[in-house]
């Protein structure tokens, strides 16, 4: 007999009339995460999602629960032990499985399911049967029933019993889709990547644009980005990354733009190429990594001036948040190590040594009254390169 997997869902179960999509999105996430390790069924019942390995299928379910920790909409998982639906084969299985928790615990309680109403002992009678025999068995354990250190879960289900513990914490958040789609305008940096995933876990489904600025970025900083992208499709699923060719509009800016502009002139390129990108692809809204004070493009009356060829909003999720707090997410995220390849950003060609902390409106679109503006982000579309990751 196969393990399983329990998982406990998040917000939906609040909110009444989006639980059904809420159900139907998390399945279908859930069934293409599972896809590499076997096959399985994936069905609800009082906001618990079991995941079984089919009949005679040939499983990886200890993959499938790790890979499962990262499916935003669930908020908690545990791996279940199965075994012979009789009361001391319920009592050693929970020993074997759950030794290592029973020994470290002080408090403990068991909780009995049972959806098998042959079985001939009631919950009740089954919890106090394997609970009075772990309390014996381990010295160190006493009965809390109000707030255990440990709960041991049994469940007597149709073809088994099942026993596990407390979940661990799942990916939390909402599944991805429900929330519709939103372009993320993808450096190579730390700030970013984090808050992709960060809007990915409010249930955006994600389409990635870059800047490239070939030759004065290399092919290198454009994998590295291509790796940041895999290291998030665990979370968002498959991702499309479209490489903007950037170069042609940064020379013409060079050339044209007062230099203390040019990062701000620079930065409404790309949120017009990027809403361009969400037009095409059905997307309601633009995300950067954008956090205030950080640099000299991020005070507020720059990301006013950034924000004002954009008629879509802005989502700028790690906007507070500190450095040190970003790069704790981005570590655990698993981000971190490939932001800090030392690849050049195309933000970092050609910047300005003063740039203009405050910019004016009025005097960003003078810099810009004599440039063919529709014309550079139609090319720049046109020369799009899509890659799937
Ligand atoms: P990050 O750590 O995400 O690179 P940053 O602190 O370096 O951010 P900036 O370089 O000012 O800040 O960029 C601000 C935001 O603009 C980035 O978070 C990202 O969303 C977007 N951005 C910057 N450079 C690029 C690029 N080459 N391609 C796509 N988006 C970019
Ligand atoms: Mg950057």
């Amino acid at each position: 007999m196969n393990e399983m997997i329990l998982l406990k869902l998040g917000e939906m179960v609040l909110k009444g009339l989006n639980r059904r999509s809420f159900e139907d999105k998390l399945q279908a996430n859930l069934y293409r995460r599972l896809h590499p390790y076997g096959q399985f069924r994936v069905y609800t019942r009082q906001s618990t999602t079991y995941v079984e390995p089919k009949e005679g299928a040939e499983c990886d379910v200890e993959g499938a629960y790790e890979a499962l920790k990262k499916v935003f909409g669930v908020v908690g998982l545990s791996l279940a032990r199965p075994c012979e639906k009789d009361k001391d084969a319920i009592l050693a299985a929970v020993q074997e499985f759950l030794g290592g928790r029973l020994s470290a615990a002080r408090t403990f309680k068991v909780e009995t399911k049972r959806a098998d109403k042959t079985f001939p002992m009631t919950s009740i009678q089954l919890s106090q049967y394997v609970g009075g025999e772990l309390d014996e068995l381990y010295p160190n354990l006493t009965v809390d029933v109000h707030d255990p250190e440990l709960t041991v879960h049994v469940e007597v289900r149709d073809y088994a019993a099942y026993v596990h513990a407390d979940p661990e914490p799942g990916a939390g958040g909402l599944p991805v889709g429900i929330n519709g789609r939103a372009v993320s305008l993808l450096s190579g940096g730390i700030d970013s990547p984090v808050a992709s995933w960060m809007i990915a876990k409010r249930g955006v489904a994600l389409e990635m644009v870059h800047f490239f600025s070939y030759p004065y970025t290399s092919p290198e900083a454009k994998e590295k980005v291509i790796e940041l992208a895999r290291i998030l499709t665990p979370w968002t699923g498959r991702l499309t990354v479209h490489v903007v060719p950037f170069t042609a509009i940064q020379e013409e800016l060079r050339r044209s733009c007062p230099e203390e502009l040019f990062t701000v002139v620079m930065r409404r390129f790309m949120m017009r190429i990027a809403q361009e990108v969400a037009r095409r692809c059905g997307a309601k809204a633009l995300v950067t990594g954008e956090c205030l004070g950080q640099v000299a493009s991020q005070t507020m009356e720059a990301m006013n001036v950034t924000g004002a060829v954009a008629d879509l909003p802005i989502l700028r999720p790690v906007v507070g948040m500190d450095k040190e707090e970003i790069v704790r997410v981005a570590r655990r995220i698993g981000t971190y190590d490939t932001s800090i390849l030392p690849y050049e950003d195309c933000c970092t060609v050609f910047t300005p040594r003063h740039p203009r902390l405050r910019p004016l409106p009025g005097e960003v679109e003078f810099a810009e009254q004599n440039l063919d503006v529709e014309k550079m982000v139609a090319e720049a579309v046109a020369g799009i390169e899509r890659i799937q990751v």
